[in-house]
């Protein structure tokens, strides 16, 4: 079994690098895909009170013979709980959903700026931690100007930014700003959703390593130093994309793969601009 390396965050606590997402998955869904994960080796899932499954990864978590201390589980404040009495009430109810004590990691979902919240969202989170309902705390989908505030305002800077990112959609800028202030990036839909995996270059790159596409992307991302939680609820591609450790991409590989970045690769929402 092979073991997801380590990421050190900025507050003393390391995160596996490679974790399991489980958006869009049901709660009945999310016990078996949780457990198959655990069983494959992974130690690190990724979930949020909007994705409505954290009783079933709590399942998946209990169900698997892994000590709870070797798992690092990730959850999120929704948009709709932002503010300070709101978030740290929030943080409460995931834990009780997830049947858990403590997180690893709670996160802002959104900056959601229309809201005009994030900033005192952000010393809830700092409470929580202080409260010991999270070890470590974060923050998803920020732009720079919303992680200088939140780091200028509080002295608090996020362990790391979970944002949409993958081979055609590469953040450089934001991975810069997040590197500037010590936070660590995270990908979020790593494979493009699925869009990636019949691009030709990226299946090039695959029958030269005898990999498959999925696991390139993957490795990709870890190869970026980057923090990766692809999804899957099919058990053969969880432990498919759990298989990365074992090869690493060459310097032509990572040129031929950052020519895939593409300013109009954004495949969800603007941080900006999104409404919700
Ligand atoms: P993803 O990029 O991980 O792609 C998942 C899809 O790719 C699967 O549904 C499946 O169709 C396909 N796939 C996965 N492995 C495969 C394999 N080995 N072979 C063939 N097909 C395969 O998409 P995602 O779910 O959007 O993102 C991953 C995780 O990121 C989510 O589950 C969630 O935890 C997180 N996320 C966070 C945010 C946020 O706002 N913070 C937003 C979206 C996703």
């Amino acid at each position: 079994m092979s073991n997801s390396p380590l990421t050190k965050l900025s507050d003393g606590n390391a995160i596996p690098q490679v974790g399991l997402g489980v958006w869009q998955t049901p709660n009945d869904v999310a016990v078996e895909a949780v457990r198959t994960a655990l069983e494959a080796g992974y130690r690190h899932v990724d979930t949020a009170a909007i994705y409505g499954n954290e009783e079933g990864v709590g399942q998946g978590l209990r169900a698997a013979d892994v000590p709870r201390g070797e798992i690092f589980v990730t959850t999120k404040v929704w948009n709709e709980e932002q503010g300070y009495d709101e978030a740290l009430r929030a943080a409460k109810a995931s834990l009780k959903r997830l049947g858990l004590e403590q997180v690893d990691l709670l996160l802002i979902h959104w900056p959601s700026p229309w809201r005009g919240k994030y900033l005192e969202t952000w010393k809830a989170l700092v409470q929580a931690q202080k409260d010991g309902l999270t070890r470590s705390i974060g923050v998803s989908n920020f732009e720079p100007e919303h992680l200088e505030r939140i780091v200028g305002e509080t002295g608090v800077a996020p362990v790391l930014n979970q944002i949409e990112l993958h081979p055609r959609f590469q953040q450089k800028a934001t991975r810069a700003a997040n590197a500037a202030q010590g936070v660590k990036t995270e990908s979020w839909s790593p494979l493009g959703q699925g869009r990636l995996l019949n691009d030709p270059v990226i299946a090039n790159i695959a029958r030269k390593h005898g990999k498959t596409p999925a696991q390139v992307i993957i490795c990709w991302h870890v190869d970026n130093d980057l923090i990766v939680i692809p999804k899957s609820v099919t058990p053969s591609r969880i432990r498919e994309n759990f298989e990365v450790f074992d090869f690493q991409l060459d310097a032509d590989d990572l040129s031929t793969v950052a020519a895939l970045d593409d300013p109009e690769g954004r495949i969800g929402s603007h941080p900006l601009h999104a409404k919700f």
